[in-house]
């Protein structure tokens, strides 16, 4: 078996043309978390990458960020706080919005999630224009949280993801292209 590294980890990603709509390159995990070393390896990117930030909390984003954060705050004795889209939350919500390419859409996470002055670390798989990660972190301020960084399993580069995160909010990422 080869040594798993960050190129042959990339190329774990599938591209899938034209997905949810014409000219998107939709980048599909699904081929890289059903690799066991794979995903294991992304994981450890992760986890070597914040060990020593003392993250009190891992703020994980619908859906995909959830693959991701769950295995990093358990690996990190980190909390684990999911973000989710409007509606699903079953106690008192904080609701953020935010610009798509056509329209807006949303983000939850309960009032009481993450306590005042708390280190997060947000979690998602994919950064591209970074609204939604940007929405995350506006939440995660507005519940007192001191959000230190976005972390993402890939990265676009191509796309202003990074630009576009709230000031004095970090950027960093297994594998970009
Ligand atoms: P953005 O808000 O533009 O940074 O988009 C990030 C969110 O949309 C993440 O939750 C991703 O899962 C998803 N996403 C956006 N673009 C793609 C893409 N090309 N392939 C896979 N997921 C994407």
């Amino acid at each position: 078996m080869d040594k798993i590294n960050n190129n042959n980890l990339l190329a774990k990603i599938r591209d899938v043309p034209d997905f949810p709509k014409p000219g998107i390159m939709f980048k599909d995990i699904t081929t890289l978390i059903r690799d066991k070393e794979a995903f294991a390896a992304a994981i450890d990117l992760f986890y070597q990458a914040f060990k020593d930030k003392k993250i009190d909390y891992v703020a994980a984003i619908e859906s995909r960020g959830y693959i991701f954060g769950a295995p990093l705050a358990y690996k990190l004795g980190a909390g684990l706080v999911i973000i989710r889209k409007p509606g699903k939350l079953p106690a008192e919500t904080i609701r953020e919005d935010y610009a798509l390419e056509y329209g807006t859409d949303a983000l939850e996470i309960h009032k009481d999630a993450v306590e005042v002055g708390k280190k997060v670390l947000v979690v998602d798989d994919l950064l591209a224009t970074g609204g939604t990660a940007a929405a995350a972190c506006r939440l995660l301020q507005k519940c007192g949280a001191e959000v230190s960084c976005c972390a993402f399993c890939l990265e676009l580069s191509s796309l202003p993801g990074r630009q576009n995160m709230p000031e004095g909010v970090n950027v960093w990422s297994a594998l970009s292209c």
